[in-house]
């Protein structure tokens, strides 16, 4: 042996032969199948998010990891449309960030006004219940839109703590206008929080102008990351909230998504303090997030907007010459996820396993109300596309026929 490198001895006597409560299991290397994912999310990835989850490892604590993740913010901001410097990815999914955003700023008690046409609308009124809010649900049917006008005289006669949106309800493919909504919940003195899953890098999203105070969304859709990594952003206001709620001796009642300690990690280091750790972040995860808002940033915030819009428009109108109706108002509709009606007589989840069995596309049937009753079709960062549309077009018009 060279200098400095022992052999190992012989080792001088063997295990005894264990019998293993838990055999051995057989199983080979995983191949799934090559699928175009068309329905709500997750979309495909972009084939560079995916190399980028394959680069080599570093610690979560590595100044080149930390510097990445003021990247990843930055990105965020331009995406968002919000200068909040706190804007973080969150571990987890889209539900991670949503559980942060309800954890952080609801106090027991609260009051949160929830605007309810879609299936998302009701997890809210679940998760946020969970944190002690006192929950107001202000309804409408799947697939429509509140009014400026209802929010407010709603928020009139129930003076909430917080309105909570989605922008884009991935139930019933309904994007809710967003003017005026945060000058009604400054005029109230209450919190605007946004759903920004299905919306984020595919139709417009400026939450400063709208006067959003916090908003999470999900990497998996219109940005082509895969599930595992969600963006956080809060405003002042609710910055202010999360303090107050601290002064008060309040403890957030969820260690994990605790912001106050995710800040000192990920946000606080302004004057030389040093980062402390909180949790591993996932490390791969984010260089996934940092390459799919990268490419966003490449392709340009308008122009990927516009490539969604297109991809829509062109679908909506193959639909309509194949004889299928979409069940959104034309004014009303997402570019990003599409609702159409299962025509009578016809078995909507047949339809969804013959264009996975024949065609590797998948689609969705509805949630809740809409169970059923629509298809959900999504046409989403990477995917969106007029040759996926026409596409899922042709699919359709041969298991209909
Ligand atoms: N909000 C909306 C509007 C969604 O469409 C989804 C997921 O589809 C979520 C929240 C939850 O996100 P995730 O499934 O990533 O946890």
């Amino acid at each position: 042996p060279t200098a400095g490198q022992g052999v190992n001895p012989a080792p001088t006597h063997m295990l005894p032969p264990v019998s293993l409560l838990v055999e051995q299991p057989e199983v080979g290397a995983f191949n799934p199948p090559k699928r175009l994912l068309m329905g709500p999310g997750p979309g495909n990835a972009h084939p560079r998010v995916h190399a980028a989850m394959a680069l080599p490892q570093i610690g979560h604590m590595d100044g080149a990891f930390l510097q990445m993740a003021e990247e990843i913010k930055e990105m965020l901001r331009y995406a968002w449309q919000t200068k909040n410097p706190f804007t973080v990815p969150c571990s987890g999914t889209g539900s991670a960030a949503w559980e942060a955003l309800c954890a952080n700023l609801t106090s027991p008690g609260d009051k949160h006004l929830v605007l309810v046409n879609g299936y998302f609308g009701l997890r809210h009124c679940d998760m946020a219940s969970r944190y002690g809010a006192e929950i107001i649900k202000l309804e409408k049917p799947w697939g429509e839109v509140f009014t400026p006008e209802e929010v407010d005289a709603a928020c009139a006669e129930h003076k909430p703590d917080m309105i909570w949106v989605a922008h884009a309800e991935t139930s019933t493919g309904a994007c809710q206008p967003m003017d005026q909504l945060g000058e009604i919940a400054r005029n109230h003195d209450c919190l605007l929080a946004a759903d920004t899953v299905t919306s984020i890098g595919g139709l417009p999203v400026r939450l400063d102008e709208w006067g959003v105070d916090a908003a999470y969304a999900g990497g998996q859709k219109a940005l082509s990351c895969p599930p595992g990594i969600a963006p956080l952003t809060f405003g002042d206001r609710a910055l202010t909230k999360m303090d107050k709620r601290t002064a008060a001796g309040e403890q957030v009642k969820n260690w994990y998504l605790d912001m106050n300690m995710i800040k000192q990690y990920l946000v606080v280091n302004d004057f030389g303090v040093p980062r402390v750790y909180h949790h591993t972040a996932p490390i791969s995860m984010a260089y996934a997030l940092r390459e799919a808002l990268g490419i966003l940033t490449e392709e340009g915030l308008e122009a990927s907007w516009s490539r969604h819009r297109d991809a829509a428009e062109f679908f909506w109108n193959e639909l309509e010459k194949i004889g299928l109706e979409c069940h959104v108002d034309w004014e009303h509709r997402l570019p990003t996820l599409t609702t159409v009606k299962i025509p009578e007589g016809i078995d909507g989840g047949k339809v969804v396993t013959y264009l996975r069995e024949n065609y590797n596309i998948e689609i969705a049937g509805g949630l809740g109300a809409l169970a059923g009753k629509v298809w959900r079709i999504g046409l989403m960062g990477y995917n969106a596309r007029r040759e996926n549309a026409a596409l899922v077009c042709a699919a359709l018009r041969d298991a209909l026929d």
